[in-house]
């Protein structure tokens, strides 16, 4: 099989915070053999509130130098995990089930939903140098306010499960699912194993791989992702969610 040029991969690593240092080097060592430089950083500004980024820190630097190795930075929340009190039970629900509380931008309100990106963006930014590449909620959950909130602040890029967007143009930049990992139970554990190569097979132009930090204390995931990755980039080219914008 060939190279497409119109068939991207577009590999992440999810929850980059000083808590889960040495999970995101060997994620990142893991994902660089097969995509190089063309890897997004997904950076959380304070880890449920107690793992902050300290401009001047070791951690702090690191990130400096990924972004300055042209690997691209998203803010990813900025607490990550869901502290709103939920009016709409439907809401509560899919953000407990399906996330065990980490979707803090389900229930924030345009305000504070504004005030956590500009906070987490002159954060992470004033840290790399230069700007953010874009926005993922944690869990790829939105809420109205949050869609409202990046609108506002013109984000360049914003993913969910199903889709990557540009909040700033109101494109719709690429379409189809995300594959990822799951750790929490031995039976997600399993399924993801099932599903990780069905979906890499699908004909979609943007094949997007998201990987998180618990991944990497399981050798049968770290498997799966490297095979995975491998497969992917026998017939896609890696490339940067900001070639996206451009293409
Ligand atoms: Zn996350």
């Amino acid at each position: 099989m060939s190279v497409s040029p119109d068939r991207v991969l577009l590999a992440s690593i999810h929850d980059v915070s000083p808590r889960f240092e040495s999970e995101v080097d060997r994620l990142i060592d893991k994902l660089r053999r097969r995509v190089g430089d063309r890897l997004a950083m997904l950076v959380v500004p304070n880890h449920w509130g107690d793992a902050p980024i300290i401009p001047g820190s070791p951690f702090a630097s690191r990130l400096r130098d990924w972004a300055n190795a042209g690997l691209e930075m998203f803010l990813h929340g900025y607490y990550h995990r869901d502290h709103a009190n939920h009016k709409r039970t439907a809401d509560r629900l899919r953000a407990r089930v399906m996330t065990a509380s980490e979707g803090e931008f389900l229930g924030l309100s345009r305000a504070d939903a504004s005030q956590r990106i500009a906070d987490g963006r002159k954060l992470i930014e004033d840290v790399i140098g230069r700007r953010v590449d874009g926005f993922v909620a944690p869990a790829w959950l939105y809420g109205e306010g949050a869609m409202d909130a990046l609108r506002d602040a013109g984000m360049p890029i914003a993913e969910d499960h199903w889709r990557v967007w540009s909040p700033a143009s109101g494109r719709r930049l690429a379409t189809g699912p995300v594959i990822t990992w799951a750790s929490r139970t031995r039976g997600r554990l399993a399924s993801s194993l099932v599903v990780a190569p069905l979906v890499r097979r699908l004909p979609i132009p943007a094949l997007r791989v998201g990987v998180h930090p618990p991944d990497s204390r399981h050798p049968v995931l770290m498997r799966s992702i490297d095979t995975t990755l491998r497969a992917a980039v026998r017939n896609r080219r890696p490339a940067r969610y900001s070639d996206l914008i451009a293409a």
